[in-house]
């Protein structure tokens, strides 16, 4: 197939994120053909190379086309690729378990495999209505959350996203109505006053015996707008929740794993959650596996309720294939010097995008960890830009307003620095 049928068949048949199919007269958004990834390279079919800017998702955190991870794939598919998960156990889903449960806080002991982050999350939330449920609370269904949020595609993760960006007004009588606050302004590295919390304590107060959990992605906002906000003020809803008597949810599907220059985010403000959903980095991108934990005395509420079993169970539950490279993923990344590597890139990336901090176009620039924001006052035109940063040579996907970073976290300086300086003239050449 030439890249020109591929294309078209592309255009004709196939949806990508948030992508509309090809109409008649309205520009296309490109899409660019890969033939391979190795380390942090795309190399596209007509043989130009990309540095690769986004982990795809904040998943690739060893680069592509990993060795390691390669043979143990290799050797377990020789094994098997697949078995249910209903009454059979293995051995990739067991030292897997037994890693997650060591590597998050110490309360969390019991962990539920699902096949996507937005899974994991629709998992989350069940368990949090069964464990009131079964304290005989049942009218605790429903969840209080932070605007700008993003949990995930399905619809009990939409109704916990941003109602904005996440369009609740299309799918307003199927969606269930949450409690949603503005989002903390305070940022990360600041304190978080009364002020800042008093709308989310009026609410969590008031509205308890209906709410079964609060959920947030711990630090960072992901999807819903790359803010990193205030330790104090996670600590401060855990602080308020345990008063109140409502779960924790934590979403650390985009933060875990060292992202952030933590393993789990979570650990900046020293707090555990009651329930966790781990997913994105777990496999280094090679699979889709996602996690969701709890503490031994939710897990044994809800088994010993009604119905007295837990409420779900996907077909790929715990896919041996996924465990196995989760389990060499994770392997890989604490025998690294993660933490050392992480504050190499978070330096910088301080460094090679200083100068959009004073550019008129730029609204803001923040960075944490291997996540760096370069927040524009106005969306950007991805008809134009995309192009741009492709014949720069690097892998950059801008969302809305917002031109961000997110490498591998083996990318070496000089690739990191064709990244930044890409984004610092591109960046420097639109118009206000
Ligand atoms: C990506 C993401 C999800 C959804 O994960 P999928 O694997 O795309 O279903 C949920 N929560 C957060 C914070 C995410 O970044």
């Amino acid at each position: 197939m030439t890249d020109d049928q591929l294309l078209d068949i592309d255009k004709a048949h196939i949806w990508h994120p948030y992508s509309a199919m090809s109409n008649e007269g309205v520009s296309d958004l490109p899409v660019y053909p890969v033939a391979s990834a190795n380390g942090v390279r795309l190399k596209l079919t007509d043989g130009r190379e990309l540095i690769d800017g986004m982990s795809s998702w904040w998943c690739a955190i060893h680069g592509y086309n990993h060795p390691e991870i390669n043979r143990a794939l290799e050797q377990q598919l020789k094994k098997m690729s697949h078995v249910m998960f209903g009454g059979l156990t293995h051995q990739p889903a067991v030292e897997l378990a037994l890693q997650l449960v060591n590597l998050t806080p110490e309360a969390l002991q019991s962990v539920f495999f699902s096949d996507s982050g937005s899974v994991s999350v629709e998992v989350a939330m069940k368990m949090a209505i069964q464990y009131w449920h079964a304290k005989e609370q049942p009218n605790k269904q429903q969840f209080l959350t932070i605007r700008n949020g993003y949990h995930g595609d399905t619809f009990g993760a939409m109704s916990v996203s941003d109602p904005v960006t996440g369009m609740h007004s299309l799918f307003n009588d199927t969606l269930t109505e949450q409690y949603f606050v503005d989002a903390p302004v305070c940022r990360f590295g600041q304190p978080c006053t009364d002020d800042d919390i008093a709308e989310f304590e009026q609410i969590l107060s008031t509205e308890k015996d209906h709410i079964a959990a609060v959920i947030m992605e711990p630090i960072v906002q992901g999807a819903g707008g790359m803010y990193f906000y205030s330790a104090e003020y996670l600590h401060r809803v855990r602080e308020l929740c345990e008063q109140h008597h409502v779960l924790l949810i934590l979403d650390e599907i985009a933060t875990g794993f060292g992202r952030t220059g933590k393993l789990f985010a979570c650990e900046h403000a020293d707090v555990t959650p009651d329930i966790m959903c781990v997913g994105k980095a777990l496999t280094g991108g090679y699979m889709s596996l996602a996690a969701t934990l709890t503490s031994k005395d939710i897990s044994d509420t809800i088994s010993q309720g009604d119905p007295g079993v837990f409420m779900h169970g996907p077909t790929f539950m715990a896919n041996p294939l996924a465990c196995t490279a989760a389990l060499v993923n994770l392997k890989l990344l604490l025998v690294s010097p993660w933490q050392s590597e992480i504050s190499r890139i978070e330096e910088q990336l301080e460094t090679g995008l200083e100068p959009c901090r004073t550019m008129a176009t730029v609204h803001d620039v923040r960075i944490l960890g291997a996540i760096a924001v370069v927040e524009l006052n106005n969306p950007v035109d991805m008809t134009v830009i995309q192009p741009l940063f492709v014949d720069a040579g690097v892998w950059i996907r801008p969302f809305g307003k917002l031109v961000y970073l997110m490498p591998p976290f083996i990318i070496e300086n000089e690739d990191l620095e064709k990244l930044t300086t890409a984004v610092v003239n591109i960046v420097s050449k639109l118009s206000t």
